[in-house]
């Protein structure tokens, strides 16, 4: 068990650990529901441009195979390890029992940084952490999407390679492709409309219009951008500050999200958009605003700013933003902030990614409208299962969506038992 360490996983294992005790889970029962099936580590050796031969570390975690195949994002990301690649399988599988996909939890990824890495390297890193990743995925087995560094370009390179090694075109081995090679309308979106759509129902059960409200988006990259426009664009609401890896962005009056969109898709990134409005990225944070929304990295919520966060919505656009310690902060905080697990607050992009899978599968696509008014329809009955949960039990919103897909893993395993 040892392979899994470091703080992520810690993470994944502490909220595990909660849910349980709450669930009174024998001993005895709780190992085969929290370790992984299967961690599969390989060599990506690669050509650089500069004739040097390059080897970046591979993973791929699938976490459970109780109620289907295993799903997940892939993640190319610098100091990426196993342990956080296991965390991140093991929040997808309480997510998709959550939202009642027929899956468990997957991820995996490359430890490298894919904006050090010119479009050729990319591409040879893609297809050869795909081939070497064959042997163990399939459409019936494990099926790849984008998360972080990864996109549609990407996911097109997934499918080419695994195609041609079977000899026929395989559109469903990977979600979140272009929608020219069976990619589905609405994916790309699907995780920010997701958490927007959620904010708003937030709004609603605690009382606030969201046309009156501000919000703080944490990342600007597909998940941010998305849920920042989506927010505005859509639900009127004033975004006050955005920030990504190089830099934040803060003004009390709202920013200009047209002149900012047009900026990014010059640039890549947001800094050299403005100097005036720029803020200190901890500060970020912690700036008065109606809906703060975490949509980049892990573990930036500890115990240290959320009993300084002026929010009264906190939408998890990432995975595990909220440190274990910084959730019993705000469990004393639960008249003030709302809290939108992540499981629950970015389930948009799983959910899109199930529809594209059953779309390919049966060669059969919907429109945008039908893939919007189902990702609505499940997202709606998530989030009555867990307010409805969390106000019965009287728990934090975190702990009764966890509850529920816990419990959802758990019964699948009771009912198929324990093989031999
Ligand atoms: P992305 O690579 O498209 O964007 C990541 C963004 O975060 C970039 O703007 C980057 O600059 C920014 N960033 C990185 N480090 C930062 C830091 N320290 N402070 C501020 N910004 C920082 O990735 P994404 O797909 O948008 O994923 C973001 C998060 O959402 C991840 O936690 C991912 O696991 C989660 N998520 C993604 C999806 C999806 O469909 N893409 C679905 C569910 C959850």
């Amino acid at each position: 068990m040892s392979i899994y360490t470091g703080p992520v996983f810690e993470m994944a294992r502490a909220q595990f650990g909660i849910i349980a005790d709450h669930l009174d889970i024998p001993d005895d029962e709780r190992d085969r529901l929290l370790y992984p099936k299967r961690a599969i580590a390989v060599s990506v050796p690669i050509h650089m441009d500069d004739g040097r031969t390059e080897v970046f570390q591979g993973y791929r975690v699938q976490h459970h195979l109780t109620l289907g195949p295993t799903k997940g994002g892939t993640r190319f990301a610098r100091h990426l390890d196993v342990g956080e690649v296991a965390a991140l399988a093991i929040w997808m599988s309480w997510k998709c029992a959550l939202t009642g996909l027929p899956y468990g939890g997957a991820k995996g990824g490359v430890a490298c940084d894919p904006s050090r890495l010119s479009i050729r390297e990319l591409e040879a890193v893609s297809r050869r952490y795909m081939q070497e990743m064959i042997p163990f995925v399939s459409p019936q087995t494990d099926i790849m999407a984008p998360d972080m560094g990864t996109n549609e370009q990407v996911m097109a390179w997934f499918m080419d390679t695994y195609s041609v090694h079977q000899g026929h075109s395989v559109n469903e081995i990977v979600t979140g492709k272009p929608v020219s090679l069976g990619g589905t309308e609405g994916r790309r979106e699907a995780t920010g409309q997701g958490v927007a759509y959620l904010v708003s129902r937030a709004c609603d059960t605690v009382g606030l219009k969201s046309q009156d409200c501000t919000a703080v988006v944490q990342g600007f990259g597909n998940v941010g951008s998305v849920t920042a426009y989506a927010l505005a664009r859509r639900h009127g609401v004033r975004i006050t500050g955005i920030s990504d890896h190089t830099v934040a962005l803060f003004d009390p009056a709202g920013l200009p999200l047209d002149a900012i969109e047009a900026h990014v898709r010059g640039s890549g990134v947001l800094a050299g958009f403005s100097n005036q409005m720029k803020i200190d990225p901890g500060e970020l944070l912690t700036q008065q605003c109606d809906i703060l929304a975490p949509c980049a990295v892990e573990r930036v919520i500890t115990a240290d700013n959320a009993g300084k966060l002026k929010c009264r919505i906190l939408a998890e656009g990432a995975n595990g933003p909220t440190t274990p310690d910084a959730d019993l902060v705000l469990a004393q905080r639960q008249g003030e902030v709302f809290v939108l697990p992540d499981i629950l607050c970015n389930s948009g992009g799983v959910i899109v990614s199930y529809f594209e899978w059953v779309q390919d599968l049966q060669r059969l696509f919907w429109t945008e409208n039908e893939v919007n008014d189902r990702l609505e329809r499940l997202l709606e009955s998530a989030f009555g299962q867990v307010t409805r949960r969390a106000q019965r039990e009287r728990v934090p919103m975190r702990t009764a969506a966890m509850a529920i897909g816990v419990e959802k893993v758990r019964a699948g395993k009771q009912l198929r038992g324990l093989f031999p």
